[in-house]
């Protein structure tokens, strides 16, 4: 473990340098995992068209008011065995889960970018891909109140010394929704059927802001790739599906059901989720851009 975060933070691999990088990389996780917190609220709340910040946290089946201390993130979870404290009522794993992903984002953004405004930036990027991907996962619809202000975002961090400047992040921005809104648009005209929602453009415009245009078909070729693979996955074994079921249900990702019944229809499956993975993959594996990616010089 030791070895693979002194090998990931750009430091010198003398020992002092390791210890020195643990503090940083824990309170990274800590901070990160209390953002994840406020993402699960988020991902709750946001599809519902409730406001994020009042009330405080409420448990979803009893109502009641989450002490401070029962709402620590991770721990809490596992100190109340996953159960809310007034009603008993169980707590879906995906919670600790979300807070755990979050605040390993955290670090990763750390560990590639060092502390600075870029790990900032790289974290409230992906950040805002992990609050997409469950949206969509749970609803099937990517909320704009995520997407769009996600763009304005990206063009504005472009314009920072270490951005990647505002002609290719609004390049990126067109390039990006112009694509998919082209293939929805061909799509629906030839076929009559709506087979990709609008929030699909609008997150690959807002993947091109933050990434520049030189990131788009990599990113564009990453997803269509895995969700390929997972769709033929999930239609074509019976097993497959049971077992994403029970994973389903296992993390609470509740709309997964009527998802699987649907992609079994060959009708659309979320393509938010992949379009996340690739432009994750592209922001932590510089190699999969294009040469002449912005981000794969810094
Ligand atoms: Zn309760």
């Amino acid at each position: 473990m030791t070895a693979t975060l002194q090998s990931m933070l750009p430091l010198p691999s003398a020992d002092a340098a390791t210890l020195a990088a643990w503090p940083l990389a824990a309170l990274a996780f800590a901070l990160g995992a209390c953002v994840g917190s406020f993402l699960n609220v988020c991902i709750h709340r946001l599809p519902e068209d409730e406001s994020v910040v009042r009330p405080g946290s409420r448990c979803p089946r009893c109502r009641r008011d989450i002490a401070w201390y029962d709402n620590v993130p991770i721990a809490s979870w596992a100190w109340l065995r996953a159960r809310c404290r007034a009603c008993g009522e169980p707590i879906a794993a995906r919670y600790p889960l979300v807070e755990a992903a979050t605040g390993t984002l955290a670090v990763l953004a750390l560990a590639r970018f060092g502390p600075g405004a870029s790990a900032l930036v790289a974290f409230g990027f992906t950040a805002a891909l992990l609050l997409i991907t469950c949206i969509d996962l749970d609803h099937l619809f990517i909320p704009d109140e995520v997407s769009l202000p996600g763009i304005a975002v990206g063009l504005g961090v472009s314009l920072l010394p270490e951005g990647i400047g505002i002609v290719d992040a609004a390049l990126g921005a067109l390039l990006g929704g112009g694509i998919l809104w082209l293939v929805a648009w061909s799509y629906e005209r030839s076929t009559g059927t709506e087979g990709m929602g609008l929030g699909d453009v609008k997150l690959l415009a807002m993947i091109g802001a933050f990434l520049g245009w030189q990131a788009v078909p990599a990113v564009l070729v990453i997803a269509s790739v895995a969700g390929s693979l997972a769709g033929a996955l999930v239609v074509f074994s019976a097993p497959g599906r049971r077992a994403a079921r029970r994973v389903a249900q296992r993390l609470g990702v509740r709309a997964l059901g009527p998802y699987l019944r649907r992609a079994a229809r060959r009708t659309a499956i979320p393509f938010g989720p992949f379009l996340a993975l690739g432009a994750a993959l592209v922001l932590y594996v510089p190699a999969l851009g294009l040469p002449w990616t912005p981000l794969a010089a810094g």
